[in-house]
């Protein structure tokens, strides 16, 4: 191996920083970024340029710093195209919200709102308020509370109820979602003891009588919402064990995950626990989240006896858990969609996705096959392909839907490299990689003409 020239050294050639910035680019960068950043990105421009021993005019280092710069102000929470299959993908942020909540949540942060001032009255009032009524009116409950999401929904309930005390929950129930919930670990932070009856498949209602002789708080019923367990098993229904409680005077909580406002089967897609059912099942409360199947921001939802919320209410951790304006903003306007059913799917995106003709998919991914082909070069094989959605998040666990994908057929190396060159897309595309195709479900997918115009930029 011959000695390779070190490169010429031309940092002499370098200008000062002081006439980067006086130069007609460097102006432009103290316009848009202000002085101090500018200053600092065309000192990095020189610091590079001078460690590769390369000469450069003002203008160039100029031009450097703005890449640099333009780079950096790029935001980080960056919007994508979720072709991945999971409607209500955690990691992707879950729900998109209506147009109607987008609107009120953007007066919200625009404006001074009457968030705990009753109108009216002109009196202080509470923030819960504002939603209280319509969930009420939608689950058939006494009273509602909403804190930042639902797994803050069972920690306030549980520290309220359980504090120092047991809190009850069949073994089949012990759940652990994504993102280190767990259900044992959530109760030992609330500073309930875990009580747990019955074995994996099988829990029956004399496990639960048997546990009440010792000094318990609560029993918690916990949807099983990312997994189920099937064969030879059995569990106890909230409306089995309410009159249970009720005896012992302790609260029976069932914690639904994702819950729904409606009956989903209306829509064609598979049951899922309504809250109103679980409500009039017996609950005492019940919790369930605002950004799975119901389609709004985060948010954790309680809703139940007027006087367990009540003293919810009172704990102070509540007050740590609250939401803010723009949030309930954008859950009150939610919610009311919800009064008129029949247009949801019209209004909600999630429900909107959830329940779209798979015809209506698999025409759209006709429609893009030459297009997407001509993108992504002859080294990609591109077709229509079936597929399998999810719900997501913990809801209809085990039911899949039928859908349509952008199939691509190359190598494994091929195919890494072309998930790489789709995310690097302005709006990254995110799919799924599995045997040897990549696939782009379209479920989600609406903004046809906006998919293209992106993809073009693609460089497999
Ligand atoms: C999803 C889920 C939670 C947590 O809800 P977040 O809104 O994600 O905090 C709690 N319990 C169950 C059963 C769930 O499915």
């Amino acid at each position: 191996m011959p000695d390779t020239a070190p490169p010429p050294d031309d940092t002499r050639r370098l200008p000062s920083v002081d006439l980067v910035i006086r130069t007609g680019p460097g102006q432009v960068l103290v316009e848009r970024f202000g002085h101090p950043a500018a200053v600092a990105a065309v000192r990095g421009a020189l610091a590079l340029a001078r460690t590769t021993r390369e000469g450069l005019t003002a203008e160039a280092v100029a031009q450097r710093a703005a890449e640099a710069l333009a780079r950096d102000h790029a935001p980080r929470l960056r919007p994508v195209f979720n072709l991945t299959g999971t409607v209500l993908h955690t990691n992707l942020g879950r729900a998109l919200l209506a147009e109607a909540a987008i609107e009120a949540a953007t007066e919200a942060m625009r404006c001074a709102v009457a968030l705990e001032f009753d109108v009216t009255r002109g009196e202080r009032g509470e923030r819960d308020d504002l939603i209280r009524d319509l969930l009420c009116e939608l689950t058939g409950a006494e009273d509602a509370t909403v804190v930042n999401n639902n797994a803050a929904a069972v920690l306030v309930a549980l520290n309220t109820f359980a504090l120092g005390r047991g809190a009850v929950v069949s073994r089949g129930e012990l759940i652990e979602i994504g993102g280190a919930f767990r259900m044992p670990d959530i109760m030992h932070r609330a500073g309930a003891r875990l009580v747990e009856v019955g074995t994996t498949n099988r829990t029956h209602l004399r496990d639960y009588q048997a546990a009440l002789a010792a000094d318990i708080g609560l029993i918690l019923k916990v949807h099983t919402s990312n997994y189920r367990i099937e064969g030879f098993t059995t569990a106890v229904a909230a409306a089995d064990l309410a009159p249970l409680a009720r005896a012992h005077g302790i609260p029976l909580i069932d914690d639904l995950g994702s819950g729904t406002l409606i009956d989903m089967t209306r829509l064609g897609l598979p049951p899922e626990p309504t809250v109103a059912a679980a409500v009039a099942a017996g609950a005492d409360l019940v919790t369930f989240s605002g950004d799975k199947l119901l389609g709004g921001p985060q948010a954790g939802f309680i809703v139940g006896r007027a006087d367990l919320i009540r003293q919810i209410n009172r704990n102070p951790m509540k007050r740590a858990l609250r939401v803010d304006k723009i949030r309930l903003a954008a859950i009150e306007a939610t919610l009311r969609l919800y009064r008129d059913p029949a247009r949801l799917a019209d209004r909600l995106p999630t429900v909107r996705h959830l329940s779209r003709p798979l015809a209506q998919i698999e025409a759209m991914a006709h429609r893009l096959v030459p297009a997407v082909q001509a993108m992504v070069g002859p080294d990609y094989a591109v077709a229509v392909l079936p597929c399998h959605s999810q719900v997501g998040s913990g809801a209809m666990p085990g039911d899949t839907l039928p859908s349509a994908a952008l199939g691509f057929g190359a190598s494994g190396a091929a195919l890494d490299r072309l998930a790489a060159a789709l995310r690097r897309l302005d709006r990254p595309v995110i799919g799924r990689i599995a045997q040897q195709t990549l696939r782009l479900d379209l479920r989600c997918l609406e903004d046809e003409a906006g998919f293209l115009a992106n993809l073009a930029g693609i460089a497999p």
